[in-house]
């Protein structure tokens, strides 16, 4: 991916910013304010690890839990090199407002191991996994703070997780981890969810802008889970895709992608420019696409670019560049505030994160549903609840975006600042 001129320090700080505006505007307590400067929890562990040359390495991890007025802390683990205290607090800041945005009842957590997981062998990770969970065990549970995937986690790392917590609670206890595999108690669905949830956030404005899937084209930053249902989906739709990146290249066709086909050699640890590069071992695209560079992708001519890399990836020094009609967020935190600025100036609309990445964890809360009730659903209802949360509340924000004249990623905040903060004044004033 580019190169992020950022540290993480400054994601917070830009983070924080834009809650500025939105305190001014509702006219906000002091007391609110004051109360999301700063995170309710964070706790910091080592991760020992034996690894399987005998050798110890101790991984260093984190857990925040920025607010809980609206409920248990709720988001992801994620394992990535990068991840580091601020990054992760910056996450859980982003979950708050991001289930505050949709109506749920939880606060933002997150949690983090600085770790190259590419790099480890499956039982390495198995025992990261579970090490990671021994560490935080006594803060999480399911009425108090509930994990769930997120950047190189996955539904087997996840029932990893969930194991070694019952073993601990000395209970089964699925409701304290969510994305769990379908066999122990995670819910049809979820694995697509994020990327179905962002199409039909796209679908949505599409139908406002009175615009057709079949004339619209997509790049892709970023292919991971969530990017690869979303663009299965869109194609089904009569998207476009005409370009993917992954973490080493990108490339294109401006006739469209077949997402499924790249998938598949994707899911086998290959590249996507060692699939145009044409390796005798891995299925030839050389035909169907050719290699670009992944800056190149961000500055593409296409209708609406795709972000779903990581944070910070759209920022000042890019932010020219970008052609796009339209930026679709399905990472955390893809735009700068002052890249966020730019774009508005140029009419460029954002379908933010807050409001675009949802379908995700209103899966994950159909699933702590199921999980405490022990009333498991058919795949149709999952999709259909999931379909009718985010259709109310991306209509509510863009309404409000339009009844108050600002940006779409504005409108959201304010509908998700607005629940926190009326949460924050009902519980009083000596807490
Ligand atoms: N990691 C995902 C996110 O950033 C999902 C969180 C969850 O399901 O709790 O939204």
């Amino acid at each position: 991916m580019p190169s992020t001129p950022h540290t993480s320090t400054d994601l917070f700080d830009d983070a924080s910013s834009r809650l500025e505006e939105i305190f001014k505007r509702l006219a906000v307590d002091d007391d609110v304010r004051e109360r999301l400067a700063q995170p309710a929890l964070s706790l910091q562990v080592s991760v020992p690890v034996r690894m399987d040359n005998g050798e110890l390495r101790v991984f260093t991890g984190w857990r925040v839990q920025y607010d809980t007025t609206l409920g248990p802390a709720k988001g992801g683990i994620r394992f990535h090199p990068d991840v580091d205290l601020m990054e992760v607090t910056t996450l859980s800041f982003w979950m708050a407002i991001k289930c505050a945005v949709v109506g749920l009842p939880y606060g933002g957590g997150k949690g983090g191991v600085q770790v190259d997981p590419k790099k480890l062998s499956r039982l390495e990770l198995e025992r990261l996994s579970r090490a990671y969970i021994r560490a935080i065990a006594d803060v999480i549970g399911p009425d108090r703070d509930i994990p769930a995937p997120d950047v190189n986690t996955n539904p087997t790392v996840i029932g990893w997780m969930s194991d070694e917590y019952d073993a601990i609670a000395r209970a089964k206890t699925p409701a304290v981890i969510t994305g769990k595999p379908v066999e122990l108690g995670g819910s049809l669905g979820r694995v697509e969810s994020t990327g179905r949830g962002a199409l039909q956030v796209l679908n949505i404005w599409a139908r406002r802008m009175e615009r057709k899937p079949e004339d619209l084209t997509i790049a892709i930053q970023g292919f991971g889970n969530a990017a690869y249902h979303f663009a299965r989906l869109a194609k089904e739709d009569g998207y476009t895709i005409v370009a993917l990146s992954d973490s080493k290249g990108a490339i294109l066709n401006r006739k469209g992608l077949d997402p499924d086909r790249i998938w598949k050699e994707k899911t086998r640890n290959i590249n996507l420019q060692e699939l145009v590069y044409c390796d005798d071992s891995v299925t030839c695209l050389a035909d169907e696409a050719e290699a670009i560079d992944q800056e190149a992708l961000l500055a593409l001519d296409v209708d609406v670019l795709v972000l779903a890399a990581l944070e910070d990836q759209i920022h000042e020094d890019n932010v020219d560049d970008v052609r796009a009609s339209a930026i679709l967020e399905i990472a955390n935190g893809p735009v700068t505030s002052k890249a966020d600025a730019a774009l508005a100036k140029r009419d460029v609309p954002v379908l933010p994160d807050v409001l675009a990445n949802t379908g995700g964890v209103i899966v994950s809360y159909l699933e702590w549903i199921q999980n405490r009730t022990g009333d498991y659903w058919d795949e149709a209802t999952v999709n259909e609840r999931l379909r009718a949360r985010i259709e109310q509340e991306a209509d509510r924000v863009f309404a409000l975006a339009n009844e108050e004249g600002v940006s779409y990623r504005t409108a959201a905040y304010l509908q998700g600042m607005k629940r926190i903060a009326a949460g924050i004044m009902r519980r009083g004033h000596d807490h």
